[in-house]
């Protein structure tokens, strides 16, 4: 049932420093983005939290730019923003390749990337191009920031290292010094607006850094470091034949331990699974 708009109050502080004091209150609040997850748990009378912060005109939060060593994306940048930003193209390209398969042009100009994150879906589809970019997560509070691994932000499904002071304030993700080799895959129910039932991410520059991603297997985002390091030592000998990408790929299927739940069944995610590896391999064999 549809939730009930006067059991909620909304303020919209005009400041980063405004927005902090709000949280460091800790009166149950949720943090209102782009709205376009909270909005969905408001309509199915999910939304419990009594005051809603929005912090959509923070402009401290908005802003793609490299800064030293990394290319900095704030919290605010919708899929709209990702995919059509040059510098997203050029140093983080399935991030891009990930914003395009999300949702509808409705969403993806209000959905954001901050939200992505602290929503913490793991069918959710920006996270494992996060993790194969090897991103770092800016949390701030009033009593100071933080920079967070991306690889241990998610400690369960639907939890997260993030307090109920913090926002995400900005994400980065570290330039590489060599071209790399990138692959991004998502199956869902269809093409558009449709959750991920199995999605893939990759970047491989050949012989030293290969990272691979799942996403919507397991009950958070991972990274597949058993099918990293077989890969890895393949392209580095040479010998990634078809022998090679099958072995792999029945490791990836066993680490990746594909779950039910009301998306899909285990058994057609391991299939899915195999078939996106699979697919994944071959385009680093060439
Ligand atoms: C029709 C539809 C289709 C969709 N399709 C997809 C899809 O294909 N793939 C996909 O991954 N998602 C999809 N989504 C989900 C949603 O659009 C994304 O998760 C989006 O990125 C959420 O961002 P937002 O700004 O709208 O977040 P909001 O709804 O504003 O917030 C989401 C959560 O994050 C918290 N939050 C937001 N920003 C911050 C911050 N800076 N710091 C701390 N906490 C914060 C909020 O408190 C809330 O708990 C879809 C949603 C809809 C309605």
């Amino acid at each position: 049932m549809r939730g009930d708009a006067h059991a909620h109050t909304l303020v919209a502080p005009a400041d980063l420093d405004s927005a902090l004091a709000l949280l460091a209150d800790n009166k149950g609040h949720r943090v209102l983005a782009g709205g376009t997850d909270v909005m969905v748990a408001f309509e199915r009378g999910l939304l419990r939290d009594a005051r809603l912060i929005s912090i959509w005109q923070l402009d401290e939060l908005r802003g793609i730019a490299t800064v030293g060593r990394h290319l900095t994306i704030g919290a605010l940048t919708t899929y709209t923003d990702l995919i059509e930003s040059s510098l997203v193209a050029e140093h983080a390209p399935t991030l891009a390749a990930a914003a395009r398969d999300t949702a509808a042009v409705a969403i993806r100009n209000r959905g954001t990337i901050g939200g992505n994150i602290a929503n913490a879906s793991p069918a959710a589809d920006l996270p494992p191009a996060l993790l194969v970019h090897d991103c770092e997560v800016e949390l701030r509070s009033a009593s100071g920031a933080r920079w967070v691994d991306y690889a241990g932000f998610h400690t369960g499904y639907k939890t997260t290292v993030m307090r109920p002071d913090e926002l995400i304030v900005r994400v980065r993700v570290p330039l590489v010094d060599a071209p790399m080799r990138h692959f991004y895959r998502k199956v869902g129910t269809r093409r558009a607006q449709a959750i991920s039932k199995v999605c893939i991410s990759a970047s491989v520059r050949r012989g030293h850094d290969v990272r691979i991603a799942f996403g919507s297997v397991a009950p958070t985002v991972v990274r597949a470091r058993i099918v990293e390091r077989e890969l890895a030592s393949a392209l580095a000998a040479g010998l990634l034949s078809t022998e090679a990408v099958s072995r792999i790929v029945a490791l990836g299927v066993a680490e990746a331990r594909p779950i039910d739940d009301i998306r899909s069944t285990a058994e057609y995610r391991g299939r899915v699974t195999r078939n996106l590896l699979r697919e994944c391999l071959m385009s680093f064999v060439a």
